[in-house]
């Protein structure tokens, strides 16, 4: 570890401190070439997770194009800022507390899906009909009279 204002590699660590539950640990470091003081965070390296897709092919987990793809249903939708982030580290953390190495893009569709029913109907439906291609309008005609039937008890009581 060098020193980043001098590039001294020898320093000292002057405190450490556990982050998020020991997932990370903060360390203070002072060079001791030059005294400069600098903070390093240092992380398990996550275990490899790999998503067979549709066609066959494997590729490596991208938690940023899987929230990305979230975010993009959230368009305009009155949700809070960083929901589409959430999302996707709530599906990385089922996922790999799973323990799998790999998994199915549809399991991962499905998660979103769910994440998604319980943040926004519009966007899971526009999130559903990309993702899960309904194999027609009844599909997807289903899927919304089963949102409106989970409506009634909160519709049923308002009244103007
Ligand atoms: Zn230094």
């Amino acid at each position: 570890m060098r020193c980043p204002t001098c590039e001294e590699r020898d320093t000292r660590v002057i405190d450490s401190r556990d982050l998020d539950e020991a997932a990370t640990i903060r360390r203070r470091r002072e060079c001791v070439a030059c005294g400069a003081r600098f903070t390093t965070y240092e992380r398990t390296e996550a275990a490899r997770l790999v998503v067979l897709k549709r066609d066959g092919t494997r590729q490596e987990f991208d938690r940023d194009k899987l929230a990305a793809g979230i975010r993009k249903s959230l368009t305009r939708r009155p949700v809070p800022d960083g929901a589409a982030e959430r999302a996707a580290d709530d599906i990385e953390a089922i996922l790999r507390a799973a323990g799998a190495t790999e998994v199915d893009s549809s399991r991962i569709g499905e998660l979103a899906m769910e994440q998604l029913r319980a943040l926004d109907q519009i966007a899971f439906i526009r999130f559903a009909s990309v993702y899960q291609s309904f194999e027609d309008l009844e599909t997807l005609k289903r899927e919304v009279d089963s949102l409106y039937a989970e409506r009634e008890p909160e519709t049923g009581g308002a009244r103007r």
